[in-house]
């Protein structure tokens, strides 16, 4: 060992938390890019716990953990950040090969287990001896200590090893990250987000891929109560754990939907509403520099949302409109619902704005030309104007 790794791991505090990022899919000037995000965030989510950056290693982001006390919290919010792989809890060893096997098999007698795997990963490459012998020969004295058999397939204990350039680390528990890409890598999206159980789990699948997510809802406040508009607004809330400086914009839509029915054909309904709703909405991310729209549409699940139907909803925004739903089904988006923290509000009995005036038989294939012609009583441009004028802005 290098007398600059005993001297590191002499003076340095013991506690560290190693993030892990894949790092294959990711070309030079990329992983610059990505390392400086993924490390601001990460710093963000953590902010207030006393964790502090401590320094890099290939693939790996290292922190230093002030006290074990604060690890339940670190943890759970460590895992609402994209981009990480997975994380270890681990404690710096000073001292060469013999001290870590004494020092690691004596935290596993500290442990109810039948069979162990020791992972070895060595990021100093420079290091004397290769991964494969310093799993056994740490294996051999955990082994010895306890007395527990090795099943490398499904062991009970996973003990990692982390070697280093500046130290060695060893840990008794690694964490699954929530994967994806670091919030900013990939620009900023508009997720249209109603009361449902489909467009938060839309909104999150993009948040998973690097896109900072602006949330828009459409209420009918005041011919319905407030209580649809604090459903989006608590469903934001849950998805603003996700990364942080989360908006939500709400828009009343009530007038515009009173004007729809008075003037357009009953079975049009819907689907002008959607147009109505998109044509706001990509006014709004103009002026927020989004890119795209983001919406909850799985094909087939509702009357709106028949290929020919969402093609006439498409066709009035030229900004891409993202379905990351698209091809899944209601069992599916329910579990990722749940997964994410969103299914129980979800499910609050509020009503939607699109419940109000809502047709029996909404027409499931309105083609282009006829919706024109159903909107051409109206003053589209001044209701798409007065909507945007009842803008509020909430911090999710
Ligand atoms: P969800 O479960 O997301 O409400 P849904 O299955 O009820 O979806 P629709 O009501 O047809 O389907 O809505 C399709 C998409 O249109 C939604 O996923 C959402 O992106 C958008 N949308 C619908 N209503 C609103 C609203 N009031 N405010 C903002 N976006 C909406
Ligand atoms: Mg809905």
């Amino acid at each position: 060992m290098s007398i600059l790794r005993s001297y590191v791991a002499a003076f340095m505090p013991m506690d560290r938390i190693v993030v892990r990022y894949h790092e294959v899919a990711l070309k030079k000037t990329n992983r610059v890019e990505f390392v400086a995000l993924l490390t601001r965030n990460i710093v963000r989510m953590l902010e207030g716990t006393g964790v502090v950056d401590n320094h890099r290693a290939p693939g790996r982001i290292i922190f230093e953990l002030p006290s074990t006390d604060r690890w339940p919290e670190v943890r759970s919010r460590l895992r609402r950040v994209f981009g990480v792989a997975n994380f270890l809890l681990c404690e710096a060893v000073s001292g060469d090969i013999p001290e870590l096997a004494e020092t690691v098999a004596g935290a596993a007698e500290r442990e109810h287990f039948h069979s162990f795997a020791i992972r070895t990963r060595r990021s100093d490459k420079t290091f004397h001896l290769a991964s494969p012998e310093v799993s056994a020969r740490i294996g051999e004295a955990v082994q010895r200590r306890t007395g527990k058999r090795v099943d490398l397939e499904r062991p009970d204990l996973e003990i990692h090893i982390e070697i280093l350039p500046r130290e060695t680390l060893y840990s008794l528990e690694k964490v699954s990250g929530a994967g994806g890409l670091p919030t900013d890598a990939s620009g900023n999206v508009l997720a249209l987000l109603s009361g449902g159980i489909d467009s938060p789990v839309a909104a999150h699948r993009l948040m998973q891929r690097g896109c900072r997510v602006e949330m828009v809802h459409f209420h009918a406040v005041p011919y319905q109560s407030r209580a649809g508009l604090e459903k989006a607004v608590d469903l934001a809330e849950i998805l603003g754990a996700w990364q942080h400086d989360s908006r939500l914009h709400a828009i009343a839509f009530g007038d515009v939907q009173k004007e729809i029915v008075a003037q357009a054909p009953r079975r049009a309904r819907i689907v002008l509403y959607r147009r109505m709703m998109m044509r706001i909405a990509e006014r709004l991310a103009a002026s927020i520099g989004a890119q795209a729209l983001v919406t909850g549409d799985s094909l087939g699940q509702v009357a709106s949302q028949t290929l020919t139907n969402l093609a006439t909803v498409q066709e009035c925004c030229t900004l891409p409109v993202l379905r990351p739903l698209i091809g899944m089904d209601k069992d599916e988006i329910t579990a990722y619902s749940r997964k994410i923290g969103a299914y129980e509000t979800s499910i609050r009995p509020e009503e939607d704005c699109c419940q109000l005036y809502i047709p029996k038989h909404p027409s499931t294939r309105l083609q282009i030309g006829p919706a024109r012609g159903a909107e051409e009583p109206l003053d589209i441009e001044g209701l798409v104007s007065r909507a945007l004028e009842t803008l509020e802005t909430f911090a999710a």
